[in-house]
């Protein structure tokens, strides 16, 4: 006769999720408040955020940046000192953008959440979608989504500045940081950087990644379970990239290693903290950090700027 299952935390739900690296069987319940507990221990252990930040949220429209928000503000609720702020930045992707912006608008708005947009072509004079169409990405040698996360990142620089925001908080996942680090390995990127964690870094605003300890697919579990609502249309612009194959690898290896995420994220930091980091120079231009005198994003931007010009 087959045992009713119960929640292994609280012995009365019905479980939902079998968190496989722990071994539990959890109910919605406790499934939800295990991963704020969770994303409150990471802030804490890194000392990811001070009791008075204002904090920019950068919002993409996808699940993980309005769930980070929603778990933020509700963590947020206990340092009446801090502030939230949500960013969305519009590439100008035609037809792409309007309905994410319109769901993470009023879903900011029921969260009492200030929300702000910034598009590239008003701080750049260009929007992805001209670059893309002038040919430009291939001849650099750069896909399409190099070149917008090179001038996202710019622009929430920007936006931090503008609202005088202490961080960024970015909505990168363990999977997320996991595939950067191993990325940065394979394109044999010398001065590898932690990611996610709050350095202090000349005039650069500090970016944070509280959902660093924080797998994947429980953030989509959270969002599904919280009604957190996304977007249906995917970009244009979407192909595979070395980030996909990278991803697809790991979801296979931690398909049998459940683990495999967490352990390979604390012994690479371990390496990392062993490693004499170099210091960091400025870019000449933005003043952001760069190990070269003009960073690759000025450099690209005045590139394209001189191409569309002709
Ligand atoms: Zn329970
Ligand atoms: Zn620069």
């Amino acid at each position: 006769m087959a045992v009713d299952p119960r929640c292994d935390l609280c012995g009365e739900g019905r479980p939902i999720y079998h968190r496989s690296y722990s071994g539990e069987w959890l109910c919605a319940r406790c499934f939800k408040r295990s991963v704020v507990d969770r994303i409150r221990r990471t802030i804490s252990r890194y000392n990811l955020l001070e009791y008075d930040d204002r904090i920019l949220v950068a919002i993409s429209g996808g699940k993980d940046s309005l769930s980070l928000l929603k778990i933020l503000e509700r963590i947020e609720r206990d340092f009446p000192h801090s502030e939230l702020y949500a960013v969305m930045i519009d590439e100008g992707i035609g037809g792409y953008r309007a309905e994410c912006m319109a769901i993470a608008e009023s879903f900011c708005s029921a969260l009492g959440v200030p929300f702000t947009s910034l598009s590239f072509r008003d701080l750049f004079g260009f929007t992805l979608s001209e670059v893309v169409e002038s040919g430009i990405p291939e001849d650099l040698g750069l896909t399409p989504c190099t070149i917008c996360g090179i001038f996202r990142r710019k622009a929430l620089s920007i936006a931090a500045r503008r609202l005088g925001a202490t961080v960024i908080a970015t909505a990168h996942t363990l999977d997320d940081v996991v595939q950067t680090y191993l990325l940065n390995l394979l394109k044999g990127e010398g001065n590898i950087r932690p990611v996610g964690l709050r350095r202090e870094n000349g005039h650069a605003i500090p970016r944070v990644a509280p959902l660093r300890l924080t797998p994947q697919r429980e953030i989509a579990l959270y969002a599904y379970l919280e009604n957190i609502p996304f977007q249906t249309t995917t970009c244009p612009y979407t192909h595979t990239s070395m980030r996909d194959r990278v991803r697809s690898f790991m979801a296979w290896y931690a398909a049998n290693k459940p683990e495999a995420l967490f352990s390979f994220l604390k012994n690479f930091e371990r390496l990392l903290e062993r490693v004499d980091q170099r210091a960091e120079d400025r870019c000449e231009v933005c003043g952001e950090p760069s190990s070269r005198r003009i960073c690759r994003a000025c450099e690209v931007e005045m590139l394209i700027r001189d191409r569309l010009r002709r």
